[in-house]
């Protein structure tokens, strides 16, 4: 994708996706500003818990390339972003990485299928092949999203947050030799998603879980949380 952004981007030209400069000079998504911006929002990692690292703090212009990596078909950003992030430009998350057991295994949290269907690709699993090539893991997809019934859209948001613990399952067995699995997802706010497929991943007690994302947003409420995750992905 990136290829044939570059080559459009030097027959027509185009815009700039953080500030919307008309420019040749993109890399392909970003005008040089932009990209120095980001580059520097990357070399602060957020850590909102002990398990947990993001590599980006939420601000105009990350949100503004996370809403194009999952709403305008831009795939492609996600590699984009690892690459521009500290876990592969510094050390920092790198240190975060390497005091974790290896070998790792890499969880993308599943997409609702009618979402995949929607979308074409799950922008969780090219994150999480981005950074296994940086920090020589390997994607592991065995946590599957379970489908629930018409009478689970009928329960009010409290009762769905009691059942969020069983929104994911394991599907396949963890393989053997794995030692650290790390939890894929694009943003975190209160933790509520990684959180339930912490769960279904525990069941295995023989490997640590940990939690990578993109992006930390400050949590609104954990109820606007919730429903953002898991309530249009229900019905
Ligand atoms: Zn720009």
């Amino acid at each position: 994708m990136p290829l044939i952004r570059r080559v459009s981007n030097f027959i027509f030209g185009s815009s700039c996706l953080g500030c919307g400069l008309f420019t040749e000079k993109l890399d392909p998504w970003l005008c040089p500003n932009c990209r120095e911006e980001l580059v520097s929002l990357g070399k602060e990692p957020y850590y909102p818990q002990e398990d947990v690292v993001c590599l980006y703090s939420m601000n105009p212009l990350t949100r503004r390339l996370v809403h194009a990596l999952k709403y305008h078909h831009m795939p492609g950003l996600a590699s984009y972003l690892v690459k521009q992030s500290a876990a592969c430009r510094g050390k920092e998350v790198f240190l975060w990485f390497d005091l974790l057991k290896k070998p790792f295994l890499l969880i993308p949290i599943p997409l609702h299928s009618s979402r995949f269907r929607e979308r074409g690709y799950n922008q969780t699993d090219k994150i999480a092949y981005a950074l296994a090539n940086q920090i020589e893991g390997s994607v592991f997809h065995g946590v599957s999203r379970r489908s629930f019934s018409g009478s689970q859209t009928k329960l009010s948001v409290e009762d769905r947050k009691c059942n969020v613990a069983g929104v994911f399952q394991l599907k396949k067995k963890i393989p053997k030799g794995s030692s650290t699995c790390i939890i894929i997802d694009d943003v975190y706010t209160t933790g509520a998603t990684t959180k339930a497929c912490s769960y279904a991943l525990l069941q295995e007690k023989r490997v640590d879980v940990k939690v990578c994302t993109l992006l930390f947003e400050k949590q609104v409420s954990a109820t606007l949380d919730l429903v953002a995750d898991h309530v249009v992905e229900w019905d």
